[in-house]
């Protein structure tokens, strides 16, 4: 069925193309990046939001310009039987491209069903293929079911299979090229991420970040590459390919190449709260709408509303900031991450 779409745009001209939605802020990691903190107080059952309120208001997404959504977390596969949420998302009229990012430590045994769901592609957050290191940086031992979620995803049809990496100095620089053996061997894309300072509590600082410019010199030595640019005009990833045919590899560069100018990206958090960017401490309440007896019409407008208003351009500030020496993470209040998803 053919779907009247908006074409909703911000401030900044931009379209709302893209729908991250975190299904539950709880997770069974603890990154050092992203869930640093010892206490933290989750989301109460009750206000996080049910499969039909999150079908209900993607199916209002979609029909404001939305043409893809991502299901996130914390860990989404925590959350209870959500390949039927898949099954809900994935047969809505327009919707082109249905993700999962996942830390795949229980994929091996929800992949089948989440293919029959329809879940075509998947993105796993994997930093080290060193058990050593994974359990220091995950606080966790649980490497091998990660490397059987990832085999579980191939070998049930999900294409491409995408591994996420976020790359620290001192912590994992020393991981990128055996993660670039690891996936080319394996047939899997890999993704580098920018070390950034998503959330308040993970103590970022800019000279543990490794840019981009020197991931690909370090993989380029051993394997070279050659760019073939970004998927399309909003995609985070800069795409190579490596020259002897065998795979490819990306960068998101959101701090050293900020792309601002192209993010058409909206969350929506576990307790139904929409926000506008991965930075942000605003956020607007859909689910208190929603469950306040709210109409469609009443759910879009607020839509529709933060949207048109929004002009967010952190990690574009946060360069200018840190060109001219005076940026103070610290000083500007974010949501968790693992609250918020990637
Ligand atoms: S910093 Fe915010 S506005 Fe910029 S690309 Fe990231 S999420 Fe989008």
């Amino acid at each position: 069925m053919r779907v009247n779409r908006e074409d909703l745009r911000d401030t900044l001209g931009r379209a709302m193309k893209d729908l991250r939605i975190s299904v539950t802020d709880r997770c069974n990691f603890r990154c050092s990046y992203c869930m640093p903190l010892d206490k933290y107080e989750w989301i109460e059952r009750s206000e996080i939001l049910t499969f039909e309120e999150i079908t209900r208001l993607s199916r209002l997404f979609v029909r404001l310009g939305v043409e893809e959504i991502r299901v996130t977390g914390g860990e989404p596969l925590l959350r209870h039987g959500l390949e039927f949420l898949v099954a809900q998302l994935a047969s809505l009229d327009g919707l082109k491209d249905l993700s999962l990012t996942t830390n795949a430590s229980l994929l091996s045994e929800k992949a089948a069903a989440l293919a029959q769901a329809g879940l075509r592609r998947i993105n796993v957050s994997l930093d080290t293929v060193r058990a050593e290191k994974f359990r220091s940086m995950t606080r966790r031992d649980d490497l091998a079911n990660v490397l059987e979620g990832l085999t579980a995803a191939k070998r049930n049809g999900m294409d491409p299979v995408k591994i996420n990496s976020v790359i620290q100095r001192g912590v994992n620089d020393d991981d990128i090229l055996e993660l670039v053996e690891f996936s080319r061997r394996n047939g899997f894309w890999i993704r580098f991420i920018e070390y950034m300072d998503v959330g308040n509590s993970n103590n970022w600082v800019s000279a543990r970040m490794v840019p981009k410019a020197e991931i690909l010199k370090r993989i380029h030595a051993r394997y070279p590459l050659k760019e073939i640019g970004r998927h399309d005009e909003s995609a985070p990833a800069v795409n190579y390919q490596f020259l002897d045919g065998t795979g490819n590899a990306g960068v998101i560069a959101s701090v050293t190449e900020p792309f601002c100018a192209g993010c058409t990206r909206a969350r929506l958090t576990a307790d139904g709260k929409l926000v506008m960017c991965l930075f942000s401490d605003q956020s607007c309440d859909l689910k208190g709408l929603m469950r306040s007896g709210a109409d469609d019409e009443a759910l879009v407008e607020r839509i529709r509303s933060a949207w048109s208003t929004r002009k967010d351009r952190y990690s574009e500030e946060r360069l200018e900031a840190m060109n001219s020496g005076e940026y103070r993470p610290s000083q500007r209040r974010k949501i968790e991450m693992i609250s918020l998803g990637g």
